[in-house]
């Protein structure tokens, strides 16, 4: 039993926070800490009656470390779930630093002024934290997240060694705008207008955004077009998996989702480089991001589903071997249970499972850890308990 703070109070954090208290024998009290603090009042009356959690809210600026401290003091958690956005992660380490309580996320740091996905300045405080004695769980969402525990649990079970990694990430749901995306669309904007990048032999390779495109046939989906994305985890499992060779990320996209996408390229619209108007300096992305739908109105009309997993080839008693983990999660029944599409709900329910195994223990080293670092087990156990069933198939189609 345990207490746990989770700051920030959007789309994955929603999931996350109905997750703890479905886990109510785990999670004794929940602190809910956001810059509104109405999103976080409105939650907790939605689920006050139907959990012994007890919950809390608070309001927070999490850039403000001071403030962090403050709150961290006053509740006590033993763990610190930032389910805010990159730029904050930080803060909310030295936070937890300070007053030597865990700390879990689900995305790596990112600088607001350059759209860099690095794990070099949350890895800088791998010695402060295993001073301090506590625990940094880093990237623990569903890619990165789940992607890491599938490629710990493919070492650990299938192979003496993996030398390739095809992520793939499809998501088939429609939600009927022309043009809308399914979690903060700064943060995906960002992601998928950067130039792409896999990892190769020890050295990263760089494409132009969107320059590899395969065709992929989904189990329980069917074909689809997917291009290939830098994506951070590739970062950690090229250190992490040994005997690798080539790691690659693919994301699926539709044609009217590029279409948008490069029109507002081209006029500037996704652009990070502040601009001045009438006065006011404002950041074209962020000004994208206020006239788009905001991606929590999606759930009731997205349908379809999304299916997320790794195929590994490798070798196991001298022998070449394949393997593709998946789980595939449908849209509406998320929406049902949650309230909210898949896009979240596969986020935050590992953000509830990385946050429980540190909480309770099971996952506990002093440093800065990603997630293939831990015994992928028993959260590959909790998946299955929390909502995201795996399957493995032995014999996949590979990626052409
Ligand atoms: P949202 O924009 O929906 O939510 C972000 C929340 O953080 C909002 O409640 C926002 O407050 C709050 N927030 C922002 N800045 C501050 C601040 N300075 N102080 C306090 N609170 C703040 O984002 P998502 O829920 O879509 O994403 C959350 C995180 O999950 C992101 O880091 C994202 O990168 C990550 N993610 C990870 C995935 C994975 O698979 N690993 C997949 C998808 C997302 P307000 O309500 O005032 O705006």
């Amino acid at each position: 039993m345990g207490k746990v703070l989770v700051i920030g109070c959007g789309g994955v954090a929603s999931v996350a926070i109905h997750k703890i208290c479905q886990n109510d024998k785990e999670f004794q009290e929940l602190c809910i800490a956001s810059r509104t603090v109405s999103k976080c009042d409105e939650l907790k009356k939605k689920l006050q009656n139907t959990t012994k959690t007890k919950i809390t809210t608070a309001k927070v600026d999490a850039n403000n470390v001071s403030e962090l401290v403050k709150l961290i003091k006053d509740f006590k958690p033993d763990v610190v779930l930032n389910l805010a956005l990159p730029y904050q992660d930080l803060k909310i380490m030295d936070a937890c630093l300070e007053t030597k309580v865990h700390y879990v996320d689900t995305a790596n740091y990112e600088p607001e002024d350059t759209a860099k996905f690095e794990y070099k300045w949350q890895w800088a405080y791998r010695e402060k934290y295993e001073k301090a004695g506590i625990t940094a769980l880093l990237g623990s969402g569903f890619d990165p997240g789940v992607t890491g525990v599938f490629s710990a649990y493919a070492l650990k079970h299938y192979f003496d060694e993996i030398n390739y990694i095809d992520i793939l990430d499809c998501n088939a749901g429609d939600h009927g705008y022309p043009f809308a995306t399914n979690f903060n669309p700064e943060i995906n904007i960002r992601e998928v207008s950067a130039k792409g990048s896999y990892w190769e032999n020890g050295k990263w390779i760089e494409t132009e955004p969107m320059e590899i495109k395969r065709v992929y046939n989904f189990p329980e989906i069917g074909e689809k077009d997917m291009y290939l994305l830098h994506h951070e985890e590739l970062e950690s499992l090229g250190l992490n998996i040994p005997g690798i060779k080539r790691i690659r990320f693919f994301m699926t996209f539709g044609q009217s989702y590029l279409t948008h996408l490069k029109c507002l390229e081209n006029v500037g619209m996704t652009s990070i480089e502040p601009i001045m108007y009438e006065g006011k300096e404002i950041v074209p992305l962020q000004f994208l991001k206020a006239v788009l739908p905001d991606p929590s109105s999606l759930g009731p009309r997205t349908k379809g589903k999304t299916n997320i997993g790794c195929i590994f080839i490798g070798k196991k008693d001298g022998k070449e071997r394949k393997i593709y983990i998946y789980n595939v999660c449908d849209h509406q029944e998320c929406y049902k249970e949650v309230g909210s599409q898949a896009v979240a709900y596969t986020t935050g329910v590992p953000a509830m499972i990385g946050t429980m195994l540190v909480m309770n223990g099971t996952w506990r080293k002093a440093g800065v850890f990603n997630i293939e670092e831990f015994d992928p087990d028993p959260f590959m156990e909790a998946l299955n308990k929390w909502g995201l069933p795996w399957k493995i198939s032995e014999n996949p189609e590979l990626v052409p």
